[in-house]
């Protein structure tokens, strides 16, 4: 509706009614009469005019009040979304119907080196792994699921697709960080495939000799005793692996606790060169103890286990010669450093010594009775005192392992 225009024609056709009654009968009071109606016509119309711009206004008002609202809202929205997806620890892309990467958090610029936001999705085509996938849950329009592996990272990926009034909008990829897990299940796996192995050879040992013994009624009795000796000696060897496995599982469990107090860290040193001096005895080696006393909180059991493991093997890998044991002060730890005249270990294998099952020399290992755990087990149990061991050598010199425990009171 156009106000101007018609008061423009309401007017002229005023004008018109009172020239047509001047030519017609020239009446003043029809005149008067006509001039009348139209200063009331004239009133009513600017009272419509007001009102309908008051209701103008107020619409107006309101409407902008309802558009900032809806706009807060949306801004509300955005802010939670985009913190959401800030601490929620996986990467999130948001591809719209055009194929725009709307949204892209943190987390995926991290994990693909780049900010992907108000892109296409093709810019994705140097992660081929991921392009296809995105390539895929875009073209197809449907739910998906399956794992990469980028840079030396494995990711987990769900694609779903935004439905709104049942038309495709676009699709949300939520990219999760699966490494770590990946790690555990590649570690568990070769764990298990490690400790089958090292329980087979005994086992088979036994069932081999157990067999003869039985097939065979008229075997010597030299033959006889050999043969129960060495189904001990692997029997031995399998109890020592399980309960070192036991150990680890136990240590490996989230709940487990060190059971801490007060100890002389030297009086430890003494009792467990005191539960090997047979064996150092029976080798022949001279054996040294050089210690200085220091109360400490510690778990005395099993720090206790991690000098009978290092003793026995500076006796198992040492013929000749002699062990020595000192112990002291520096700075805030107390060190502990077990050095043998043995066949000493090369520097390539420093590392690998602490892990599970690795020995240098099998045969020699399996002489001995060692299980292949005693240094990582060691490791770890320093480890939850905060301290660390570290090995130097020298081939067919000898060997050094020093263990750093912090003093705690
Ligand atoms: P094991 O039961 O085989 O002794 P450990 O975990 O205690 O297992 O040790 C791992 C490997 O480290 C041993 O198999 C051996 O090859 C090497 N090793 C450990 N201590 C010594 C040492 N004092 N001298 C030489 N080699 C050693």
């Amino acid at each position: 509706m156009n106000l101007r225009k018609d008061f423009i024609y309401i007017i002229l056709a005023y004008f018109t009614a009172v020239i047509l009654i001047v030519i017609v009968n020239n009446n003043r009071f029809t005149i008067f009469l006509v001039l009348l109606l139209l200063t009331y016509h004239i009133y009513s119309f600017l009272e419509v005019r007001d009102k309908i711009t008051k209701d103008k206004i107020f619409f107006e008002r309101s409407l902008i009040s309802k558009l900032n609202k809806t706009k807060r809202e949306s801004e509300e929205t955005y802010r939670r979304f985009t913190s959401l997806s800030t601490t929620l620890g996986s990467g999130i892309i948001i591809v719209n119907d055009d194929g725009i990467i709307s949204f892209s958090n943190k987390d995926v610029n991290d994990y693909f080196g780049k900010d992907y936001n108000n892109k296409d999705y093709n810019s994705l085509v140097g992660i081929s792994q991921l392009y296809k996938f995105v390539n895929q849950a875009y073209l197809l329009e449907k739910s998906m699921r399956d794992q990469i592996e980028y840079n030396n990272h494995f990711y987990d990926l769900i694609a779903t697709p935004l439905i709104e009034k049942k038309l495709f909008r676009g699709c949300i990829i939520v990219v999760h960080d699966i490494t770590l897990i990946k790690t555990a299940e590649n570690f568990q796996k070769q764990f298990t495939a490690d400790v089958s192995h090292e329980l087979k050879t005994p086992l088979s040992a036994i069932k081999g000799f157990s067999e003869i013994l039985d097939r065979d009624k008229n075997i010597s009795e030299q033959d006889r005793n050999e043969f129960t000796n060495l189904i001990l000696k692997e029997s031995t060897r399998m109890e020592t692996i399980l309960s070192d496995l036991l150990i680890i599982s136990k240590m490996d469990r989230l709940d487990y606790e060190l059971e801490f107090s007060s100890i002389d860290i030297k009086e430890v040193l003494i009792e467990s060169s005191n539960t090997l001096s047979r064996e150092i005895g029976k080798k022949k080696l001279n054996f040294n103890i050089d210690a200085k006393s220091c109360i400490c909180l510690l778990d005395k059991n099993k720090i206790g286990q991690v000098m009978i493991n290092v003793l026995k093997n500076a006796i198992n890998y040492t013929d000749e010669g002699r062990i020595t044991i000192k112990g002291y002060i520096d700075l805030n730890n107390y060190v502990i450093e077990v050095t043998d005249t043995g066949i000493g270990i090369k520097e390539s294998n420093y590392d690998k010594v602490f892990k599970r099952f690795y020995r240098v020399d099998s045969t020699r290992s399996r002489e001995t009775g060692g299980s292949g755990l005693g240094l990582s087990i060691s490791k770890n149990i320093l480890k939850k005192h905060s301290g660390d061991i570290s090995v130097n050598s020298v081939i067919n010199k000898g060997t050094t392992f020093k263990i750093n425990i912090p003093i705690k009171k």
